[in-house]
């Protein structure tokens, strides 16, 4: 099996930026070992994005999918599967949202975090090109956790109000509103 560990926060090597990938490494076995390893660890844990980091590789190389049964995200819409490197975010519009986040390096914990609603994103794909995609709503926080992840920056930077940061299990008792009340998403 490929699956590997997951650092957890306090581990420095999260804390740094990735390197960058040369597109001569995109045809290597080490390179497609890593995209293996990194999908595999992802889905046994039940994430919706995992970055190299987080499997303590120095590289700017994000997964992103969104499955339709996530245990951990259930109200999220699906995603086909995004392989991610070298990226830049372009905000298109500044306009925030919040989400409840979580992080594989930061199990068992929730945060709200607001960032932009809608982003461009540039990247390498897996043949070495440059590609573009705009990601919105929930997809683009998705997209600017896992890049942050490559700059060394966790959820947690961008929490404003430290009272909204919380135990999974204290979130689920005292957060999770009623489903019958209209707040609620
Ligand atoms: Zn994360």
């Amino acid at each position: 099996m490929a699956v590997k560990e997951i650092i957890r926060m306090g581990h420095p090597n999260l804390r740094v930026c990735a390197k960058p990938i040369e597109n001569s490494e995109l045809s290597s076995s080490g390179f497609t070992e890593l995209i293996t390893a990194m999908k595999e660890t992802m889905q046994k844990e039940d994430g919706i994005g995992i970055a190299a980091p987080q499997i303590n590789i120095s590289k700017q190389v994000t997964l992103i999918e969104i499955p339709e049964d996530s245990e951990r995200y259930p109200d999220a819409p699906s995603s086909t599967l995004y392989t991610i490197i070298n990226p830049s975010i372009e905000i298109l519009d500044q306009t925030t949202q919040g989400f409840w986040e979580g992080c594989l390096s930061l199990p068992g914990l929730t945060g709200f975090v607001e960032r932009p609603r809608k982003i461009k994103v540039t990247f390498t794909n897996l043949e070495g090109n440059t590609e573009e995609l705009i990601a919105e709503d929930f997809l683009a926080t998705v997209f600017q956790h896992e890049i942050d992840h490559l700059n060394g920056i966790l959820y947690i930077d961008h929490i404003k109000d430290m009272k909204l940061f919380s135990f999974n299990k204290e979130f689920e008792e005292f957060f999770i509103q009623d489903p019958g009340d209209d707040n609620s998403n």
